[in-house]
């Protein structure tokens, strides 16, 4: 391909809207441009790497013995209302009227499609297991899209559905399914992790995400080297803490802390650690329009283990400013003393002796206050997520805390969709037997901004050769003006490409500095430079877009030393 026949506007301002960086370089080299929130256009650059990125899935998929089919991206009330996700999914659900006023929605994911499938098509436990796989557009309303296309509305998935007659099939196929994702992220050049995760508005049992690890990543995950065990820090447990709580040393003072309200603002002004302050949260309730919920002032909720509780709402919602004063208090100014609402006090919180907290009026907080005896100490529940230094699980050590990018979920989904929706086969007996399923999710889309997190520099993106729009670049100097030069970049073109390399000429009018500026930025793994100099000596620059260093290389041979610098 050349240049001049493949538009490309590439930016050398950082777009102001853009907070992370593959984000920012996306934007900047060209690949995505924004058409509303969350929704974006692939433009021919990135639209190569996810060719790329859905070609070795797809080759994985296909070894691993899957089933490609294609299901719609519009899907029919009824099907989500057998499964009674309907009700259950909430507004991240885009539910839509036809011209005869019939539901629909845009499928945000496909079991209850999927299901329907394998109830009409799979008759007997002879056809099992099958697997079916997609890969292709979902929408989800999400409520924060954020990071282009990490965290969009509408996103290319790759998702993929088992039907097994027992368990022990399950256990097989997702076993399989793993073994698949790990040579697929492998090949991708991503450095991962593999953490054992919430079920989430899927469900199932057993679940395991892939994490590509990246300080700018979403999620959280909390590992153990000594013991192996990985975690995403939702469903990380924590045993109780064996400090016994002090005796009460001050007595309860009313103190008056204008405009205080943050634990943060709090401790500096009282000159307190955070540790020594509590942290009150008001959420929904399903029995009371509030639930309270106390943590350690240094401490965050986990959102996975607060749902769990009986009379916390499902999805986890706190009360706005005009509900808290409904309840007598003042957001920023909440606390325990005087609050007679439902309440939940996180383990570590229990320890906790003369501690600070709001007073329930603007402006004012309370120091000294002891459990039992200035206030009731309510339930206890293990409320917060872990932190460095926390016990593992896995009994062996302590707890590391890492960032991370979701690029992938599987889930053992057991009977959950076919036993809702009636999905069985005959047996070897002939008895209607319902059927195991699994489900296993790849955000093929954001598995090449998540590749840009890890792979870049100051300069730009360094794409993994697996993914790479093109593999090498070639830049003439002065084609336009000496013969020699133009004749060499036809001859080393065609050469590439009979060599099975995707190559890409900048036949551009623009200066070199200004070419080698654009082959930075949008990362080809392999730049070749063809001038008079060096083809006076039969010879051309070559240089790998990750490493400084350049080489003259003979023009003949350009193939051969592009092969043996390829990584995958
Ligand atoms: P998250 O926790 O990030 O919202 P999820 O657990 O809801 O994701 P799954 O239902 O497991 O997502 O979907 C499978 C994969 O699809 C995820 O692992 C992720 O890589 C990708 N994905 C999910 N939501 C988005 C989104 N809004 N934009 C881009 N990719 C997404
Ligand atoms: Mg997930």
């Amino acid at each position: 391909m050349y240049l001049s026949k493949l538009p490309i506007n590439t930016l050398k301002e950082v777009p102001a809207d853009a907070e992370v960086v593959s984000h920012q370089l996306m934007l900047r080299a060209g690949l995505i441009r924004r058409l509303a929130s969350g929704l974006y256009t692939w433009l021919p650059l990135g639209r190569r790497v996810l060719h790329k990125v859905e070609r070795i899935i797809r080759e994985e998929m296909d070894r691993a013995g899957a089933l490609e089919i294609s299901m719609p991206v519009v899907q029919p009330a009824e099907l989500w209302q057998e499964s009674t996700r309907w009700d259950a999914y909430g507004p991240e659900l885009l539910r839509i009227k036809d011209r005869h006023q019939r539901d629909f929605c845009l499928g945000p994911t496909h079991e209850e499609v999927v299901t329907d499938i394998a109830r009409n098509e799979l008759k007997s436990y002879r056809q099992l297991p099958v697997n079916y796989y997609q890969i292709g557009t979902k929408f989800r309303d999400e409520i924060r899209p954020r990071f282009g296309v990490m965290r969009a509305r509408e996103f290319v998935m790759k998702d993929a559905y088992s039907f097994h007659l027992d368990e022990e099939s399950l256990l097989e196929g997702y076993r399989v399914m793993r073994e698949a994702y790990k040579r697929i992220f492998d090949r991708l050049g991503l450095e991962y992790r593999i953490v054992q995760a919430d079920t989430g508005a899927i469900g199932g049992s057993r679940s395991e995400e892939f994490q590509v690890l990246a300080a700018s990543g979403e999620d959280v995950i909390a590992y153990c080297d000594e013991d192996g065990f990985a975690g995403n820090v939702e469903i990380v447990d924590l045993p109780p803490p064996n400090t016994p709580r002090p005796a009460p040393s001050e007595s309860m003072t009313l103190v008056e802390t204008p405009g205080v309200g943050s634990i943060e603002a709090l401790a500096s002004f009282l000159g307190v650690p955070p540790e020594k302050c509590l942290k009150t949260l008001l959420v929904r309730g399903t029995e009371s329009p509030a639930v309270a919920l106390y943590l350690r002032g240094d401490h965050e909720l986990n959102a996975v283990k607060a749902q769990r509780l009986p009379g916390v709402a499902t999805p986890l919602t706190m009360l706005r400013p005009a509900e808290v004063e409904a309840l007598g208090s003042v957001a920023g100014f909440i606390g325990p003393v005087g609050l007679d609402i439902p309440a939940y006090v996180d383990q570590y919180a229990v320890p906790l002796a003369d501690f600070v907290c709001g007073a329930n009026r603007a402006d004012y907080h309370y120091r000294g206050v002891n459990w039992d005896r200035d206030v009731k100490l309510p339930e206890v529940a293990d409320l917060r997520n872990a932190v460095a230094g926390d016990p593992s699980p896995g009994g062996g050590g302590k707890l590391s805390i890492a960032r991370g990018i979701e690029v992938g979920q599987i889930f053992q989904l057991g009977d959950k969709y076919s036993r809702a929706m009636g999905a069985t086969v005959l047996d070897a007996e002939g008895k209607p037997r319902i059927m195991q399923m699994g489900c296993y999710g790849i955000g093929v889309t954001r598995v090449v901004a998540a590749a840009i997190e890890q792979n870049h520099d100051e300069r730009g993106i360094i794409w993994p050769d697996p993914i790479a729009p093109f593999d090498v670049i070639v830049i003439p100097i002065n084609m336009d003006k000496s013969e020699q030069v133009r004749k060499a970049t036809e001859e080393t073109y065609a050469k590439l490409r009979d060599a099975g390399f995707e190559a890409l000429v900048d036949d551009r009018p623009q200066r070199p500095g200004f070419k080698f500026a654009d082959a930075d930025l949008i990362g080809i793994p392999h730049r070749v430079v063809i001038s008079d100099k060096g083809l006076d000596e039969g010879r051309c620059e070559y240089k790998s877009r990750r490493s400084p260093d350049v080489e003259m290389v003979p023009l003949d041979s350009i193939s051969e030393v592009i092969a043996a610098r390829r990584r995958g």
